[in-house]
């Protein structure tokens, strides 16, 4: 079993990469680099995804086709939008929708043209032992790798883990006007941000088990780039690399059978009527 992980921004990257044994391996595909090695046992690519939907669709896609990896997990930070949410919270994905994707009047808004929905579920299984590895994190190594400077800085009181729906796309929201509008088009969503929604698109189509996890870096408010460089280095890369940590130290089962249901071919009768 390899597992790819894919970070969004440098700073979520650069711990993990340490942690590789024995010291990695680098390939260079597409502007991209992807690092193989070990973490606890478990065979790992590490890669950076950049920034946006198309980006990490790309690196996905690399990461099943290159490197054949069977399990794929996404670790970045993500704007807050429901209620409550605070910055420092970890969101962990239950479902994905692109917000920015609308194919009226051809389509219902949201809906992944020809793929008949609008939603992809991340891995029940995987993602429930991110969500423990991440309670585990909080309830223990966070205030050793996070000092009480930083604490105060970015007022992480008790910072808790969510789990529900995840909504991307290629617009950083940071105004009043744009976090009211996604939470009018979307009132389920915990957390925004720019590539979750895109690798679980891909992993669907390709059934690869996936699992999301956000570190809440801002409430996608007219505050929202305040700090954010600071954040993501001070605080959302030592959450990766804890969170990340206390999973593989848990220990990640095998993957289960590949699946055996493919999806409906593209031109079937249904779906060509609906897109004509
Ligand atoms: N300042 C960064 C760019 C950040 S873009 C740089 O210079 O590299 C925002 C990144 O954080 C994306 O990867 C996105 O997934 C996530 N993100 C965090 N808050 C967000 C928000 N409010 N809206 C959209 N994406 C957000």
């Amino acid at each position: 079993m390899t597992i790819g992980i894919l970070a969004a921004l440098r700073e979520e990257a650069s711990h993990l990469l340490a942690d590789l044994e024995p010291g990695g391996r680098r390939t260079r595909i597409a502007l991209r680099d992807y690092t193989s090695g070990t973490i606890h046992g478990h065979d790992c690519v590490i890669v950076l995804a950049r920034i946006g939907k198309v980006a990490a669709a790309t690196t996905a896609t690399a990461l099943i086709e290159h490197f054949g990896v069977d399990r794929l997990i996404f670790t970045g930070v993500a704007g807050g939008v429901a209620p409550g949410l605070r910055i420092g919270d970890v969101v962990i994905a239950d479902t994905l929708v692109q917000h920015d994707l609308d194919a009226r009047p051809f389509f219902p808004r949201h809906e992944i043209p020809l793929l008949d929905t609008s939603h992809c579920a991340a891995d029940p299984d995987l993602t429930g032992r991110l969500e423990t590895a991440a309670q585990a994190f909080l309830d223990g190594t966070i205030w050793q790798r996070i000092g009480p400077d930083v604490r105060r800085q970015f007022d992480l009181v008790q910072p808790r883990v969510h789990r529900g729906l995840i909504a991307s796309g290629d617009q950083f929201i940071g105004s009043a006007t744009g976090v009211r509008a996604l939470r009018e088009a979307l009132p389920d969503a915990l957390a925004v941000e720019m590539e979750g929604a895109a690798v679980a698109q891909v992993c669907h189509e390709y059934g690869i088990p996936f699992a999301v996890m956000r570190t809440v870096s801002d409430t996608a408010d007219d505050q929202a780039h305040r700090d954010f460089p600071a954040f993501l280095g001070q605080v959302a890369s030592h959450y990766a690399h804890g969170i990340l940590q206390c999973l593989f130290e848990a220990g990640i089962p095998p993957a289960g059978p590949a699946r055996t249901d493919p999806q409906p071919p593209l031109n079937a009768p249904g779906l060509k009527a609906r897109a004509t």
